[in-house]
This record gives C-alpha cells, sequence and structure tokens, in this order.
C-alpha cells in the first residue's frame, strides 16, 4: 500500500558514513534502500577535510542524483537524508542535509523526527535576532548550536540538545567531525554499522545491507556519538529514558528487512498476525493480505488459523507514488491501477481480509468492495495493530483527529462504513506481545497514536496544531 493511500507518511530517513573514499555514492545507495521514508527530497553533503560540498533536490533519489557529478563530491565522509515534511513546507530551502556556513567553519545537519517545542525555540531565537531560513524545525537546533558564535563541539552540541523536546534523530556533520545523536527516549530508529573500516550509521538496517555494511549496534536513548580520524568517542547528553521505539515502525514504516531495536520487522509483524488469529478467528476459506506491507501478518494469521494463504490481491509495482490524482475518481482509479483482485482466487471464497492499519477507512472500503466485486462471499477485516485513534507529534505524518475513522466511529460502525461482513484490531497488549520478544533488550515502545499515552509533552497552547493531550 502505497503512503498517501494508507494516510501515514514517514517521516524522514537519515544515513551516514565516515572514513570510505566512495563516501557520497555509498550514501546515494543507503538513502536509495530508505526511499520509502521520504520522497519529497533528498540529499548529500560530503566533506573532504577542508569544505563541505551539498548535492540536493525535490523528487525522489533517483531524480535528484539522476544528472549528479559524484566526481565533485569528493570526499571520505558524507551525510544524507530522504525528506518528507512533516514541518515546514516543500520547498527546496527544506531539503537536507542543511548546510551552514560560518568565519568559524562550516556545518551541515540532517534530522529524522519532530521538535515538539520548536515553535517556542523559534520564537526565542527570533525575539534573539535570529533569522532563519526554512520553516523547517531542524534548523532550529543548528542556532542553538551557534547561538553564542560558538565552534561545533561536543559541548555546543549537548547544550543544544538539552534545550530541544521531541524525537528526533540527528546528524551533524563539520569539515572534519560528523557527530549522532538520538532523543532520551529512543523514539526514532538509528543505528550503527562498519564497512570495512569506515563507520555507518543509519535510519533502518536495510541500508547497511545495501551498501554490504554489517550491523554493530543501535545508537541507544541519549546518546551523542562523535567520530573523528581518532575514532569513535560515545557521551550521553542526558539521562536515558525507558526507550519508547515508535511502534508504527514495526507495524507499517520500516521495511520488513530492518532489524528496529533489535528486532526484525517481517517476523514482528508476523507475530502481530498470530496474535490476531488468536484474539479475532473467523469462519473463513482463505486468508489475503492486502500487499506489500500486509503480507507479514497475513502470512502470520494463516499459520495460527490453519486456514489457507492466498494471494488474493496483486499490486502492480509499476505505478509510482508521483502518480497523479486530481479527483476522487481519478483516486478511485488510482487504487484500481495499484491493486487488482484475483478472481479465480477469490469468487466464491469467504475471505479474511488482513490489513496493518485503518486511518481513514476510505481505501478500506475501496479493497473491500473490490474484493466483493470480484465474487467474495464474506470479506471479514481483521487488523493487525490497535485502533488509531490520535495524531502523532513525533515525525509521523498522519491525518487529524477528525480525519480518522477510529477516533470518531465505534468498531461495528467502522464495520458497516467500510463494507466489512465483520471487524476486529490487534489489542494493545497482543501488539506489545508481538513487538517485545526479546525480554533481555531494553525495549519499550510508543503507542500514543493507539492509546493516547504520550511519552513525551506536547507543546499545546503555544502551537494550534499542538492540542493538549495526556502525558504518561
Ligand atoms: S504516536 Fe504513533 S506514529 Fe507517532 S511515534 Fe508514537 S507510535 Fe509512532
Amino acid at each position: 500500500m502505497h503512503a498517501e493511500d494508507k494516510g501515514i507518511n514517514e517521516e524522514c530517513g537519515v544515513f551516514g558514513i565516515w572514513g570510505h573514499e566512495k563516501a557520497a555514492e555509498l550514501t546515494y545507495y543507503g538513502l536509495h534502500s530508505m526511499q520509502h521514508r521520504g520522497q519529497e527530497g533528498a540529499g548529500i553533503v560530503v566533506s573532504d577535510g577542508s569544505q563541505l560540498k551539498a548535492h540536493k533536490g525535490l523528487g525522489l533519489v533517483n531524480d535528484v542524483f539522476k544528472h549528479a557529478n559524484f566526481s565533485t563530491l569528493q570526499g571520505d565522509v558524507a551525510i544524507g537524508h530522504v525528506r518528507y515534511s512533516t514541518q515546514g513546507a516543500k520547498t527546496l530551502e527544506n531539503v537536507q542535509p542543511l548546510l551552514f556556513h560560518s568565519q568559524k567553519g562550516s556545518m551541515a545537519l540532517a534530522h529524522n523526527g519532530n521538535l515538539v517545542n520548536a515553535y517556542a525555540l523559534r520564537s526565542d531565537l527570533e525575539e534573539e535576532g535570529s533569522i532563519l531560513q526554512t520553516s523547517s524545525d531542524t534548523e532550529v537546533l543548528a542556532h542553538l548550536i551557534k547561538r553564542n558564535g560558538n565552534e561545533v563541539s561536543e559541548e555546543t552540541i549537548t547544550e543544544a540538545l538539552n534545550q530541544v523536546t521531541g524525537a528526533y534523530a540527528y546528524l551533524i556533520l563539520t569539515e572534519n567531525q560528523m557527530f549522532v545523536a538520538l532523543d532520551p527516549h529512543g523514539i526514532r530508529p538509528l543505528s550503527i554499522g562498519r564497512l570495512g573500516d569506515a563507520y555507518v550509521v543509519a535510519s533502518e538496517t536495510c541500508a547497511f545491507g545495501q551498501i554490504g555494511a554489517v550491523f554493530e549496534r543501535e545508537v541507544l536513548p541519549g546518546e551523542l556519538i562523535m567520530i573523528d580520524h581518532g575514532g569513535l568517542i560515545s557521551t550521553r547528553f542526558a539521562m536515558r529514558e525507558q526507550r519508547k521505539m515508535c511502534a508504527m515502525e514495526y507495524v507499517y514504516l520500516s521495511r520488513p528487512d530492518s532489524d528496529v531495536n533489535h528486532v526484525n520487522v517481517h517476523a514482528s509483524r508476523k507475530n502481530m498476525g498470530k496474535e490476531l488469529a488468536k484474539e479475532a478467528p473467523s469462519n473463513a476459506d482463505i486468508v489475503v493480505g492486502v500487499p506489500d506491507s500486509s503480507t507479514s501478518a497475513a502470512i502470520g494469521y494463516a499459520e495460527e488459523s490453519g486456514l489457507p494463504y492466498e494471494m488474493g490481491i496483486i499490486k502492480n509495482r509499476y505505478v509510482g507514488r508521483t502518480f497523479i490524482q486530481p479527483s476522487q475518481e481519478l483516486r478511485e482509479q488510482g487504487v484500481k491501477m495499484k491493486l487488482s483482485p484475483v478472481r479465480s482466487i477469490i469468487e466464491g471464497k469467504r475471505i479474511v481480509m488482513i490489513d496493518d492499519s485503518i486511518v481513514r477507512g476510505t481505501t478500506s472500503k475501496r479493497i473491500v468492495q473490490m474484493l466483493k466485486k470480484a465474487g467474495a462471499k464474506e470479506v471479514h477485516v481483521r487488523i493487525a495493530s490497535p485502533a488509531i485513534q490520535h495524531p502523532c507529534y513525533y515525525g509521523i505524518d498522519m491525518s487529524t483527529r477528525e480525519e480518522l475513522i477510529a477516533a470518531n466511529y465505534e468498531l461495528e460502525e467502522i464495520s458497516n462504513l467500510i463494507g466489512a461482513d465483520s471487524l476486529a484490531y490487534l489489542s494493545e497488549a497482543g501488539m506489545e506481545k508481538a513487538i517485545l520478544i526479546d525480554k533481555t533488550i531494553h525495549q519499550g515502545i510508543c503507542t500514543a497514536c493507539m492509546t493516547g499515552k504520550y511519552p513525551l509533552p506536547v507543546d499545546g497552547p503555544k502551537k494550534p496544531f499542538y492540542p493538549a493531550c495526556e502525558v504518561l
């Protein structure tokens, strides 16, 4: 399912490499493997030890770097970014990494996540005389680091990080140092790998596989890492809180071949399907998953229930995310082009349709209709995560509360609205059981969009689109 159909959009992906002569090219491949985390813009900043050079643009990684001359991006250190704008307009100046120059040197900044106090900090900075170039919340950190004309160092970054609140994974590059930081709750994923002697950092471990790097470890909540020619130094800039990894990374956002906080995404989705089968069995003939993000959960549901898993819906891989859908009629045509029912499998069957989540419900309705039109006798919808009833403030772009179907209707009503013969969601306990597999590792997940239990206070009154919310 494409993100624009689902109504959930990943926030961004970051990639960094230290100590490889082909740093820019490898960053390109790393970003390419994380294209699903942002399709609006991409960029790379490379350092040759004396100068930072950038190439960035709007669009997909391939499009942005189609005409890039990598011979001008020489250097053995680089950071890169794929962007989906959760904050800030879709303009070139907001495409990251952001690059800043001063008499004391240059700094590039790539950010995955969302600062919940960005609005207040921005106001303070503007009152003090700062002029911000972008509408992105990422720029705020750069101004905090340089506020007193200071050099970029472990001390100034630590001071700045202690002023921001929210979900963040930062990569900061100067001419001769790279800094890596993760928020004290570790809401967004960030891992370190090795490629020979080079250090590699990425939002998702699938990027390591892409370039032949080997996973080394997770960046820890509240950790600040400094890499330079002397090696890697780890410090802690804040008290480490209980980890609150975004549950939606497992449910929908991350690639199935990625490991998020030591748990493989495919395995966790399959477990969610199994738990769902235990909690919400169904009298049906076959199990069908909505491709691609629900396939793992559908396999799990089939395995646990003993029902056969069938490829009842096929996804057309060549319909791009940029497909233009200006009207409702064409939008419906768009889903028809993306998903096709396999009539010979569906006709006359009672189907358990597995989907990873429902946001607005419009796409679920169209898929149920599509299956019934193709001859399905019954369609029982089973959702492999708890109902989404609350917005996300930590970097995932979801619909507003008014648009979230589960925030406005009861289960039975939703089932009727999407035209299903029955509907059930996985419970919160079932999801936790499926994700938190290895109890020996410090684990914990954010479930705020499903439960309303926000692990971090949200800066309510100062920003109209940050309403007050329950704080754990
Ligand atoms: S609110 Fe939902 S989408 Fe946002 S970080 Fe928490 S689990 Fe992830």
